[in-house]
């Protein structure tokens, strides 16, 4: 009989579950109803995968990305799943083949694009024929206040009123509560268990580093530890991808430019070539975004910064799905900021949305300041508690400048407490640098012991104060969003002197650059002596070998983490190496014993003496 762990190991080729698989993939086989939030890269397919195949019928995927789609069918055929798609990208033959198979009963997975699910033709297909389940992935999309509102989406409620016996399950990586209740509202899954993981991806190591010359900056990162690497490069406008793009072919780097403003044709082309090569970098505006699920992107990096740190955590989410050591590095600068605060102001949103992007540029730009771990820092964003420092974040790895600002931060405190905590930061910095307006006159704020106290730092000094005092909860901006500050009870402990306050210095004098031998993040292939380097390469040749025989993308042969363990563990048998993470049986019975003879081949090639003419593995 067919359990979970049956087909985790013979399908998939994994050993384990991860975070909450087993109870999510344990609650839909009982037919229950799931909304489930999983960081990107968490593993948020198998959990409505391996119902769909335990259950009777088949399980109807909605996807509202055709290229994820594509990906995904590819990958559970390759693995021996009955799988097919439904989508408008598709040729009239195979959307026919793939209906037939549906009607026979002879498929476990349909994925199928919410606009062709919503047919009244299509769901009388569904009326007959025995369905698992309902998954609704990216759910997220229901939302009309995020920037990937698919209007489907909301139609999608129609699931629970037709087919109110069968099991939906709806999963995002999207965390915020608003979403989180939209998503209940909207799709009808008020009843619905909630699944909520852990956010953290304890792959990736963060870096953020103030903006001084972003191309040097960005070539000694690069080329520490991610030359040959595949990575994104995320900048704010279209034509700075194009020239950081440029330039970094001219430094010899692959890389290709992606926007909106470019033809389908030539951004269909670039995202294939990066799904399809392993050492490109794609330098893009955030229009690269949800479709990207190739596993082994191994950095990201914002040359501009991001919108907020929901974005931040999005886009540095697509590195390092596979599991693998991934780096997100981050450059920040205050002009930068200024831009990112002026399109929010001259954005067409309504006051009260504008105001909210406005604190959530504050809390990111308190993010870049604090001499905190990262990771502690974006977990607490998320409403996760973590104890500890990470250990791969540049704060816990080289503690950042940092000094006492105890006074400073009381400075800031006393300003908001005499003037009511009725004002924003710039008027506050207005009365500690002494200066003077009518508005200030008017409410004889000049006449306050704390105006002009504030001569030792300039203004930027006390944005940075003022920003790290919000980070770090001694200071709310006003619940209704507006910009007024007010104390919380933390800061009234600092106000009050029973509190000392650590302040990021800006690192603003150009650090010495220091010499290679700082601690990178180590590449995946690092994890391997030499002789295990020279067989590892030998079998990614064959990857990519077959890859392009078979015409699908190189991780869909296998996994960078399961050529690795092969080269480190060198399998002899089919049994040896169905125990390898990433070989379930159809790929063993595909790729099996070409695999097992390079490996073969290697070993006894490595077990000559050196200087004996002649290798065989090539
Ligand atoms: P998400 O949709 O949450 O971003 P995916 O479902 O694409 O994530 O999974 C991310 C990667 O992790 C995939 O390459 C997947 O094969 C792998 N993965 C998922 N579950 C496991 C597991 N239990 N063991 C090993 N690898 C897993
Ligand atoms: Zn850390």
């Amino acid at each position: 009989m067919d359990t979970a762990e049956h087909i985790l190991h013979q399908t998939f080729g994994y050993s384990a579950f991860r975070q909450d698989q087993a109870r999510i993939i344990e609650h839909m086989g009982d037919g229950g109803d799931a909304l489930v939030l999983m960081p990107t890269g968490g593993g948020k397919s198998l959990c409505y995968q391996i119902p769909a195949m335990l259950r009777a019928g088949v399980g109807v995927v909605v996807s509202p990305l055709i290229a994820l789609m594509n990906d995904q069918v590819t990958a559970l055929t390759e693995q021996g799943v009955r799988a097919a798609l439904c989508n408008s990208a598709q040729t009239p033959e195979d959307a026919g083949q793939a209906m037939r198979r549906l009607r026979q009963g002879e498929l476990d997975l349909l994925y199928v694009a919410p606009e062709r699910l919503l047919r009244e033709e299509f769901l009388a297909e569904l009326d007959g024929v025995e369905l698992a389940l309902f998954a609704i992935d990216e759910a997220h999309c229901v939302s009309q206040w995020g920037h990937d509102f698919r209007p489907e989406y909301l139609q999608l409620s129609v699931l629970a009123e037709r087919f109110p016996e069968v099991p939906r399950i709806a999963l995002t990586a999207t965390a915020d509560a608003w979403t989180r209740r939209e998503m209940r509202e909207k799709l009808r899954l008020e009843q619905a268990q909630e699944f909520i993981s852990s956010f953290d991806r304890p792959n990736i190591f963060y870096r953020i580093t103030a903006r001084r010359s972003p191309k040097q900056q960005f070539l000694d990162f690069y080329r520490a530890s991610h030359a040959g690497h595949a990575g994104i490069v995320y900048c704010r406008s279209r034509a700075r991808t194009e020239s950081v793009a440029s330039w970094l072919e001219s430094e010899g780097v692959r890389a290709l430019p992606y926007h909106a403003g470019l033809p389908a044709a030539v951004r269909q082309k670039h995202h294939a070539t990066f799904r399809d090569e392993e050492d490109v970098v794609v330098v893009a505006t955030i229009a690269f975004g949800m479709g990207i699920d190739k596993p082994d992107v191994r950095f990201v990096a914002h040359w501009d910064l991001p919108k907020n740190i929901e974005g931040y955590y999005q886009e540095t989410g697509r590195a390092g799905r596979d599991g693998e050591p991934a780096d997100a590095f981050m450059l920040y600068g205050y002009d930068d900021a200024a831009k990112v605060r002026q399109m929010v102001l001259e954005s067409e949103s309504p006051e009260p949305v504008k105001r909210l992007e406005q604190q959530k540029l504050d809390a990111l730009l308190g993010l870049c300041e604090s001499t905190r771990c990262r990771r502690a820092g974006l977990l607490a964003y998320f409403g996760e508690d973590y104890t500890g420092d990470c250990g791969t974040c540049d704060n816990c790895l080289e503690p950042a400048q940092s000094e006492d600002g105890t006074i400073p931060v009381q400075k800031v405190l006393s300003c908001a407490w005499r003037t009511g905590q009725r004002f924003g930061a710039g008027y506050l910095i207005d009365i500690l640098l002494g200066r003077k307006d009518k508005r200030i006159e008017g409410n004889r704020h000049d006449q306050l012991k704390t105006f002009g106290i504030g001569g030792e730092l300039n203004e930027k000094q006390w944005r940075s104060v003022i920003r790290q005092s919000l980070a770090a909860g001694y200071l709310l901006p006003d619940a209704n969003g507006y910009r007024t500050l007010q104390i919380t009870p933390q800061g009234l402990e600092v106000l009050h002197g029973r509190q000392k306050v650590t302040l990021r210095v800006d690192r603003e004098p150009p650090r010495p650059r220091k010499a290679r031998s700082r601690p990178e993040r180590a590449a995946v292939e690092s994890q391997l002596d030499s002789t295990e380097q020279v067989l590892f390469e030998t079998l990614r040749a064959e990857r990519r070998r077959l890859a392009q025989e078979n015409g699908v993308p190189p991780y869909v042969v296998f996994h960078d983490r399961t050529l690795l363990e092969m080269a480190k563990r060198r399998p002899q048998t089919p049994e040896d190496l169905l125990a390898i993470d990433g070989v379930g049986e159809a790929k063993l019975a595909r790729y099996g014993e070409g695999f097992l003879r390079l490996i073969a081949e290697g070993s006894a090639a490595a077990a000559e003496p050196p200087d004996s003419t002649g290798s065989s593995t090539n």
